[in-house]
């Protein structure tokens, strides 16, 4: 007689435990916010940015990772405008794509009404996607890369609404002059196999980007620093954890918003040389950090520090608080939406 095969075979279920104990570990080790901001709570500001902005002050208002509205009262000027923030599932298994709602609901809640122009620090999806989306609403000139105008150009943004970068030629948008300059992307890692290194042979987006894509599609075309000046006062922000050595040799800044992302992950030698190339040149009396939110969550919720997936926010925190020790800076964090009077 033939023998009635089983539909749940042990060995089946035990395969199929196996994968779930997997999921349920990684869960649990690894999609977890990589620190607790409770910790850091007097670092926060806690202003509401509600009162008019006093004649000659400039504010900052954080919109994540390094979105950062900057306003003087008379013009507002962006760096990135990422705002849709896909889920983690979404950007792992499916296409992505800037989402109208979610946007408009940022420009509305930060109040962005006389916004002049967007800078693109590098063609990433978590920095560029969005950004011709708010250009397009908000009539700003786009200011990036070529892969960054080929983003531009995807989503119907016309030619006269995007400027290609001139590395190191002042920009003047009302009391702002913005000088855009080299800098590298934070080092590559390497995730269960991935890694998101920049294909030598494929450096640059070399066509029109048309939106939805696969966030790889995303590719990072260079990336930049941004000095900003506003009267007598210098802002530099530098969005992704790398240099360009002797880049910043001729800049001070007053205020210095610094990319953290992964910086307690690099050897201590980069670790020291990053914040020579930045704290120690600049001279900043004040340093934001700045990407180093979980982008999978929406803006609408409080952020939260990246996962432990990819990074280490209470190491990278430690670290720049250790570097900074003894010396005449403060450090600010900043929640999404929050704003500061900078000078
Ligand atoms: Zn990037």
């Amino acid at each position: 007689m033939a023998k009635k095969s089983n539909p749940f075979p042990l060995q089946k279920i035990s395969k199929l435990g196996f994968y779930l104990f997997l999921i349920l570990f990684y869960s649990n080790c690894f999609l977890r916010p990589s620190g607790n901001l409770t910790n850091y709570d007097s670092y926060f500001p806690h202003s509401s940015g509600t009162s008019s902005i006093p004649k000659g002050k400039v504010r900052a208002t954080f919109l994540g990772t390094s979105s950062i509205l900057l306003d003087d009262g008379e013009t507002q000027i962006l760096t990135d405008g990422f705002f849709s923030r896909p889920s983690l599932w979404k950007t792992a298994f499916s296409k992505i794509e800037s989402d109208p709602l979610t946007v408009l609901s940022v420009i509305e809640r930060a109040k962005i009404n006389r916004l002049k122009a967007i800078f693109v620090c590098h063609s990433h999806y978590d920095h560029v996607m969005d950004a011709p989306f708010v250009a397009k609403q908000t009539k700003a000139k786009l200011y990036g890369s070529s892969s960054t105008l080929n983003v531009g150009t995807g989503a119907g943004l016309n030619q006269d609404q995007m400027q290609k970068f001139i590395l190191g030629k002042p920009i003047s948008i009302g009391k702002f002059t913005v000088t855009v300059l080299e800098s590298k992307h934070t080092p590559p890692f390497h995730i269960l196999g991935k890694t998101n290194a920049t294909d030598p042979n494929h450096p640059n987006i070399e066509t029109p980007l048309i939106q939805p894509v696969k966030a790889m599609e995303f590719i990072e075309g260079g990336t930049f620093d941004f000095f900003i000046q506003h009267g007598k006062n210098r802002i530099l922000i530098k969005s992704s954890t790398n240099f360009v050595k002797g880049a910043l040799d001729n800049f001070n800044a007053d205020v210095l918003f610094l990319g953290i992302a992964q910086i307690s992950l690099q050897p201590v030698s980069f670790q020291d040389e990053y914040y020579k190339q930045t704290i120690e040149i600049l001279k900043p009396k004040l340093i934001i950090p700045i990407h180093w939110d979980n982008f999978f969550k929406p803006l609408s919720e409080p952020l939260e520090p990246n996962l432990k997936l990819g990074d280490d926010f209470d190491a990278n925190m430690k670290s720049i608080l250790k570097r900074s020790e003894g010396q005449k800076l403060e450090i600010k964090l900043l929640q999404g939406f929050e704003t500061i009077d900078l000078f």
